[in-house]
């Protein structure tokens, strides 16, 4: 397996200021080619650390990516240091610059004297157009080494990166391919889940490696496999057929793969059965509706829906009645079906749902301690609620009555939940 260095560069890297997620994703992008990250040298706008990380760099892998410190500004001090390493002088680049003066006009702003700067760059590179920015990207060889200079800000690097970087890295480096697959699952702890998959896991190849990635509500199970360009078709055939194997013993706790989202999964569910929705939020606060929202092509399936976090609201809006809400409380089936019931009539939808819980710290008690949540589920034909106990962190209580919920509501819809109360 080839190797890379990756060398963020920035005084905000170091205090705390901005979170370095320009390495994460270069390094998954890499992983993703065969290519191992061995080290991350993160230091600050000083030109000093930068040659001496850029120097240890090169005694350690063939790939080198530095990203920042690009800017017009004094304290941005990559294309000095490179400068050095490269033993070339800045030049102008001829097109850069006029890709600087376009980029200034069709934002009506006037070029000056650092703009002009930023189409300098050292002789020795070939220069990575930036069309997002006025940074360009540089690619440098040395002693079989190749370096990547490329600006800080996230989206564009990542444009950079995906027009040209990577296409490049691939056919000069990759000679393993890394398969991945993943399989999404909900309402099921992860040890449950392992007790599922014990005999799947001892008959898998030893060309196959499995992990559990748990997250608050879902666990991502995700199959690997090392593989080359000539077996690559064949190899993800292979993986395929274990991953269908091991959706079949999880059985309907799986609610999609790879980049599925609960939200997108439901969304897409009900919309090919023309069914619309309404949601009634009490202790989520609206989370749920914002979960799906931000889905786009929303609107087919989700109607809209009430934040009733006050009783008065649940009785005025949503007519759960007060004689209920007083016998057994906000939390509780009654009033979680009532408000399922309530919103649906209300937004003349085809599901209703609802969410009514304690999410804490505060306001628990022995029989409804903080983490209790209701959640209601109402269509033309029957009301269900279903009794949820989670944590006692409040935004993880949030997070995972939201995401129960949905599974609970794609559960009714596929006909997988129980008898009707
Ligand atoms: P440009 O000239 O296009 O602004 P630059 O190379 O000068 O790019 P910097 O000035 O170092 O980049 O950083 C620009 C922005 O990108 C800053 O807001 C910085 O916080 C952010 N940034 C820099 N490096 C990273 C990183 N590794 N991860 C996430 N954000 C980063
Ligand atoms: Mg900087």
């Amino acid at each position: 397996m080839n190797s890379a260095v990756l060398i963020p560069v920035g005084d905000e890297l170091l205090n705390g200021s901005v979170i370095d997620t320009n390495s994460a994703w270069i390094a998954a992008k890499l992983f993703e080619l065969g290519i191992l990250v061995k080290q991350k040298i993160c230091v600050g706008d000083q030109i000093d650390d930068l040659i001496d990380a850029i120097s240890r760099a090169s005694h350690i892998a063939d790939l080198i990516i530095v990203t920042g410190g690009l800017g017009p500004t004094k304290d941005d001090v990559t294309k000095k240091a490179l400068c050095i390493w490269s033993g070339s002088e800045l030049k102008r680049d001829a097109e850069s610059f006029l890709r600087i003066q376009n980029y200034m006009k069709e934002r009506g702003r006037e070029v000056n004297p650092l703009n002009m700067a930023q189409a300098d760059v050292p002789a020795a590179c070939a220069v990575l157009p930036n069309l997002n920015g006025t940074a360009p990207g540089m690619w440098f060889e040395k002693e079989a080494k190749v370096l990547i200079s490329l600006p800080g800000v996230p989206y564009e690097m990542k444009a950079i990166m995906e027009s040209f970087v990577l296409n490049e890295i691939r056919s000069r480096f990759a000679r393993t391919i890394v398969l991945e697959e993943i399989l999404l699952i909900t309402g099921l702890p992860e040890s449950e889940l392992a007790l599922k998959l014990e005999s799947f896991e001892s008959e898998l190849p030893d060309t196959i490696q499995i992990a559990y990635l748990p997250e608050p509500g879902i666990v991502k199970l995700k199959l690997r496999m090392v593989s080359s360009p000539s077996d690559q078709a064949s190899d993800k055939v292979l993986l395929l057929s274990y991953l269908d194997k091991a959706a079949n013993l999880v059985g309907t706790s799986v609610f999609g793969r790879n980049l599925d989202t609960l939200e997108s999964v439901v969304l897409d569910l009900l919309r090919k059965s023309g069914k619309t929705l309404s949601i009634a939020e009490s202790c989520t606060g609206g989370n749920v509706g914002s979960m799906l929202v931000n889905q786009s092509g929303a609107s087919d399936v989700f109607a809209g829906g009430v934040i009733s976090y006050s009783n008065e609201m649940k009785i005025k809006i949503l007519g759960v009645k007060e004689d209920v809400l007083n016998a057994h409380g906000a939390v509780s089936q009654a009033v979680a079906c009532d408000m399922a019931r309530g919103v649906r009539n209300l937004c003349q939808t085809d599901y209703g749902l609802s969410i009514t819980g304690i999410a804490g710290p505060g306001g628990g008690s022995t029989d409804k301690p903080v983490g209790t949540v209701w959640i209601g589920i109402a269509d033309h034909m029957s009301v269900q609620a279903f009794l949820c106990r989670f944590e006692s962190n409040r935004a993880r209580n949030i997070r995972r009555a939201s995401l129960e919920a949905l599974n609970i509501l794609r559960k009714k819809h596929l006909g997988f939940l129980g008898q009707s109360l």
